[in-house]
């Protein structure tokens, strides 16, 4: 009898593991078709300057939106473009698909772009971001570059060689998601990086753990000591808000802030040039 069960649970696991490799396969395809058929769009989420209470930065995050399936999550399909390739065309559309839109935005609005392990590890990668801010006339200086920590995962002459050739175009570089990986202390010790964005798990500890919070309070002071813009991800209340102005960060994005949004830049936050926090539960409300 056990044996039996037994047997059923693993053929189960087994048929589990098969539908969900089945679906891996489709959905790859699927992603082979996206961009010619259309089906991706950039959504822009704002960075809220503290200080000033301004937005003067948004972050475009990649949707796809399929027929069938609906809206994928990037989660779920960036690591798809990744073991096919098909992020090094995506990317690149990416690339310039925000910096052609931010063209249109006010001149003091820049756009933060998310660039994949795989793109870092083209040498073509600095070509391609120079070219996309050519074909769009964007100033480089309103264009940031984010690199997660797993894109550095090994201190390399290429990661330094690009990173250096991305900064001497004049971009800014951003160290995305920091304290989810292992290398960022020594990357910092590396490389200028212009932004440090610490990763929303951190952020959603404030006001319940003492110990996340005073993580928080240190990767601040790094950040500022080394005259980097100090950005905390997933704010989603009025509460954390306020603690990490009280503490010294420069800038905030998350829900409570505004959801990714597919208008180029919500320019109802902006009167006469300033922004105003948002009040209402528009900002808050579902993605569009
Ligand atoms: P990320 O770069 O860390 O982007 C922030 C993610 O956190 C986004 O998820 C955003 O929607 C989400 N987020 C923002 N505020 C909040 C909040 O208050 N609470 C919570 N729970 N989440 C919040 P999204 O759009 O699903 O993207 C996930 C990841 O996919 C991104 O993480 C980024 O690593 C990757 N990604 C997105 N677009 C691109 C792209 O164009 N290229 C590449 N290579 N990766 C991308
Ligand atoms: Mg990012
Ligand atoms: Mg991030
Ligand atoms: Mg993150």
């Amino acid at each position: 009898r056990a044996k039996a069960d037994g047997g059923g649970t693993v053929r189960l696991f087994e048929d589990g593991m098969l539908e969900r490799i089945r679906v891996r396969q489709f959905m790859k395809q699927e992603l082979g078709g996206a961009l010619e058929r259309e089906e991706l769009h950039l959504a822009y989420q704002p960075l809220l300057d503290l200080r000033s209470g301004t937005v003067r930065a948004v972050e475009a995050l990649l949707r796809w939106d399929h027929p069938t399936k609906g809206s994928v999550s990037p989660a779920e399909f960036i690591p798809l473009a990744e073991e096919t390739g098909l992020i090094v065309p995506i990317g690149d559309w990416v690339l310039q698909t925000a910096c052609r839109q931010a063209t249109e935005w006010p001149e003091d609005v820049s756009v933060a772009v998310n660039v994949s392990a795989v793109q870092f590890r083209c040498n073509s990668l600095p070509l391609k971001v120079a070219a996309a801010l050519a074909r769009s006339g964007l100033a480089p200086a309103r264009l940031e570059l984010e690199i997660t920590e797993s894109v550095l995962l090994h201190e390399s002459e290429h990661n330094m060689r690009i990173l250096h050739a991305l900064k001497g175009l004049g971009v800014r570089i951003a160290l995305d998601d920091f304290g989810t990986g292992f290398s960022s202390l020594s990357y910092l010790r590396l490389f200028p990086f212009d932004k440090l964005k610490l990763d929303r798990c951190f952020v959603s500890d404030i006001g319940r753990s003492s110990q996340s919070e005073a993580i928080i309070r240190a990767a601040g002071e790094m950040g500022r000591a080394l005259s980097m813009v100090t950005t905390a991800e997933g704010v989603e209340t009025a509460d954390q808000l306020a603690w990490l102005k009280a503490n010294g960060w420069s800038q905030a994005q998350g829900y409570f802030v505004g959801r990714p949004s597919r208008l180029p830049f919500d320019l109802a936050y902006r009167k006469g040039g300033q922004t105003e926090l948002p009040s209402g539960s528009d900002a808050r409300g579902k993605e569009q």
